[in-house]
């Protein structure tokens, strides 16, 4: 993980509209809005400072997953693997790795909907 000022001496100046990277850090400290991709789809869009703090602003279970695996918030993992994109789930396709997974998880993909500001894919958000 870099600092910000290292960040900022590799952007020089540039302002991109996007960038990718496995470094949810880095997505927080240089952007404004962060989208978060598993399993080829989007499971959340929220703002950088959703990420900050305890992380409870956040929606989906993976970008809480995500937000308790930076170091600096206990470097926690979640157990399980992402599925592979030609034998994803029926339902949700974070359902084998999330506590909160319900029947409906199982059987049912959630839409991406609009909620407090961001957007979700997960049945159980609020
Ligand atoms: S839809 Fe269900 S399994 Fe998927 S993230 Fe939400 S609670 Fe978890």
């Amino acid at each position: 993980m870099l600092p910000k000022e290292r960040y900022d001496e590799w952007l020089n100046g540039h302002d991109p509209e996007g960038m990718i990277t496995h470094d949810i850090n880095a997505a927080v400290t240089i952007a404004d809005r962060v989208a978060i991709f598993y399993a080829g789809m989007t499971l959340e869009i929220a703002s950088s400072e959703d990420f900050r703090g305890d992380g409870q602003a956040l929606r989906h279970p993976y970008s809480k997953a995500l937000h308790a695996a930076i170091p600096a918030n206990g470097f926690r993992a979640t157990p399980g693997f992402q599925p592979y994109s030609d034998n994803l789930p029926e339902g949700c396709v974070f359902c084998d790795r999330c506590d909160r997974k319900t029947e409906r998880c199982l059987k049912e993909r959630p839409e991406f909907r609009e909620l407090r500001g961001g957007k979700v894919r997960c049945h159980h958000a609020t």
